[in-house]
């Protein structure tokens, strides 16, 4: 049974962010993507278009994941279409990585925004913990049920979501990690397979020397493909 949510902001004081009552109790990457569309685990559904699901073969071996979905993304409903998703594919060919057979998702599947002072612009607002948490059984039935060999994490939001608030991409970057155990679903439970983190191609695309952070983010991914071939 669904928990209700308060209609208006400000009325979550007590609120229990959480996602788990709206996973589906069996099927595959259809039903879980059809009950995520109905999920009002956290209030960020209030202020979003839609739930925007992971995309990809529902066996990758090679699975992406993001922060959460931008301002195209909330548009189109997929992850990845906007500036950073292109951004990501060009990366991926280089790394010699096909983006079509990749299954690419984020850790929170809403928009978080805050309206520009003037204009219809929407500026991206990281999301808080608490957020990350609620939305992570999503993300852990997509892990279960894709179960790549490799997952690659882009950028310190993601990151820390997976491997914990110590998590620091500079410091962690490139190297490939055991995959963790992801709380949400059936604790205790770690995927196989192996992690790579990387940074985030919105980084790239904010980065001084944009060159030189898109052939960081090309080497890490390299990494990833390593494993693949
Ligand atoms: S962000 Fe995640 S937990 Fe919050 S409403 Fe959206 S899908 Fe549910």
């Amino acid at each position: 049974m669904a928990k209700a949510v308060p209609d208006a902001p400000g009325d979550d004081a007590g609120q229990h962010y959480d996602a788990t009552p709206y996973l589906p109790a069996r099927g595959g990457l259809p039903a879980l993507r059809r009950a995520a569309s109905a999920c009002r685990g956290c209030p960020l559904f209030r202020d979003a278009t839609q739930t925007v699901f992971g995309r990809g073969p529902a066996r990758a071996r090679l699975m992406l994941v993001g922060e959460q979905p931008g301002d195209r993304e909330d548009v189109q409903g997929e992850p990845f279409v906007g500036p950073a998703g292109q951004l990501l594919r060009r990366a991926l060919d280089e790394a010699g990585l096909d983006g079509e057979e990749a299954y690419l998702t984020n850790v929170v599947k809403h928009f978080k925004f805050t309206p520009a002072p003037r204009g219809k612009r929407r500026i991206h607002q990281a999301p808080s913990l608490r957020e990350m948490t609620a939305c992570r059984p999503w993300l852990a039935r997509e892990l279960r049920l894709v179960a790549p060999e490799v997952l690659v994490v882009l950028g310190a939001t993601a990151g820390k979501a997976l491997l914990g608030p110590s998590f620091r991409v500079g410091e962690q970057r490139g190297v490939l990690l055991p995959m963790p155990a992801l709380d949400g679903e059936e604790p205790g439970t770690a995927a196989a397979g192996q992690l790579l983190a990387t940074v985030h191609p919105s980084a790239v695309l904010r980065a001084d020397d944009r060159e030189a952070a898109f052939a960081g983010l090309v080497a890490d991914l390299s990494v990833a493909a390593t494993v693949l071939e």
